[in-house]
């Protein structure tokens, strides 16, 4: 059996931000980061590899150079929880005690909830930006459509990104309009939800893109199978099943928590790791916190929103460790660059009950509107502070109540 004092389950954004936040305010801590991948990925790229903007290795970078120096990687995979005697299960067998844990092992993308799905990802003009592998096929799909019927799903909620699924298909508009071809395709969104965008002041601008693509909007219609072969997709709807021709499709899987963390002591109602939505802290565990997709929390889940938990668990749960309480509180920030069109972005940033939290001052960048601004944050700037600010603990813009670095 390992003993570590802080142990970290899962190496992504969440955890190897919150990682390197508690080493800026304490170098000496011992900390361990269980994660099983070779890879780390930055997957708010993925829109941008699936509409030809970035290549796929530029959201690549390989485990190793993102752990943080002074971290212990534990190259394996958690496999439950035992919250009760301070240890997490590995698939092994082995075990790891801890003082303090840190739950962000993402959350699960549900493929196999959709009937056929699978068995024709990445053929017969299936794709899905949210896999590394697949966003290349949804830029070669938009390349080689000249006609035909284009559908774009999404499941309901939670996702993570719930703009993307919007995202491919705009991206992918602005291409065929570009080439002449739209006025032959016929784009349909298929969404299982009941509106086009969770915080209404982001929708009017969302609308105009809608009209000027001459895009189909189809509500609570949820995708339920899909026959490759066929080139058909069949969606439940309120007045039964529909089934549609296609000749390209982005899907977007629904998503649940983890299994082994839904099987866990650990998971609430949902699921996910049932914590305080201002602290982070567990609410029956005192000595485990959560953050990212793999939190109860009620936010967007986004990186973006990792940007701001990772320094606030870090100063709590370090604060409980050494006896203290919580002192920092998350207000629910997430963000959602909606890529409208190649070049502009309508910039949602917004907390708890979809309250507007902009970083810039309307002046600088009006989130609601569609702007050039906005691209070159969301293409340029934001991947450098990815890799470069908030993987590495440098908190610029983080909560303001939130104590900084020492
Ligand atoms: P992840 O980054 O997914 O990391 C989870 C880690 O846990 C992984 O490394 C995994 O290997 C590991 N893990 C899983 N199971 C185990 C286990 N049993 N044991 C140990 N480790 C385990 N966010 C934005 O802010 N802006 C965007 O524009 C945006 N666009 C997106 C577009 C797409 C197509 C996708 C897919 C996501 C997008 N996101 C965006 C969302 C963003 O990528 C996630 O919200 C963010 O990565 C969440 O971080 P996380 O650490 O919780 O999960």
């Amino acid at each position: 059996q390992h003993k570590h004092s802080i142990v970290i389950v899962g190496g992504g954004a969440a955890g190897i931000a919150t990682a390197s936040s508690m080493l800026q305010r304490d170098g000496t801590l011992d900390i361990a980061i269980v994660e099983p991948k070779a890879e780390h990925y930055y997957q708010p790229g993925w829109t941008m590899v699936g509409a030809g903007v970035f290549k796929a290795p530029f959201t690549a970078r390989p485990m190793a150079d993102v752990m943080p120096k002074g971290v212990t990687w534990l190259r394996a995979e958690a496999a439950s929880f035992d919250p009760d005697n301070n240890t997490v299960v590995l698939t092994d067998g082995s075990m790891v005690a801890y003082d303090l844990l840190i739950v962000c092992p993402g959350i699960k993308l549900d493929w196999g909830q959709i009937a056929g799905l699978e068995d024709t990802l990445g053929r017969n003009g299936v794709t899905s930006n949210y896999r590394y592998d697949l966003a290349p096929y949804t830029w070669q799909l938009v390349q080689g459509l000249k006609s035909g019927t284009a559908l774009f799903t999404q499941p309901p909620m939670p996702i993570k990104c719930a703009g993307a699924p919007q995202k491919a298909m705009y991206l992918s508009c602005d291409e065929w309009l570009a080439k002449g071809v739209l006025d032959k395709i016929d784009v349909q969104f298929h969404n299982a939800g009941a509106v086009l965008f969770g915080v209404g002041a982001y929708v009017p601008a969302l609308m105009e893109y809608v009209a000027k693509y001459g895009i189909g909007l189809n509500f609570t219609s949820t995708l339920v199978a899909v026959d490759g072969q066929a080139k058909q997709a069949t969606f439940k709807t309120e007045t039964g099943d529909v089934t549609r021709d296609f000749d390209m499709i982005h899907v977007v899987p629904p998503q649940v928590a983890p299994d082994f963390l839904r099987d866990s002591a650990l998971a609430g109602p949902t699921g996910f790791a049932e914590v305080d939505d201002f602290t982070m802290r567990h609410k029956r565990y005192p000595n485990v916190f959560a953050l990212g997709d793999a939190g109860s929390m009620g936010n967007a889940k986004t990186a973006a929103a990792v940007r701001k938990q990772a320094p606030i668990v870090a100063v709590n749960a370090l604060s409980v460790w050494g006896g203290g309480e919580p002192v920092a509180a998350y207000d629910g920030y997430g963000s959602c660059p909606l890529t409208v069109e190649k070049g502009k972005v309508v910039l949602a940033e917004f907390g708890y009950g979809g309250k507007l939290l902009p970083t810039f001052p309307t002046w600088i960048i009006d989130g609601t509107r569609p702007r050039r601004l906005s691209w070159l944050l969301k293409t340029e700037v934001l991947p450098w502070v990815y890799w470069n600010g908030m993987l590495k603990g440098h908190e610029w813009m983080v909560h303001p109540d939130t104590p900084a670095a020492a």
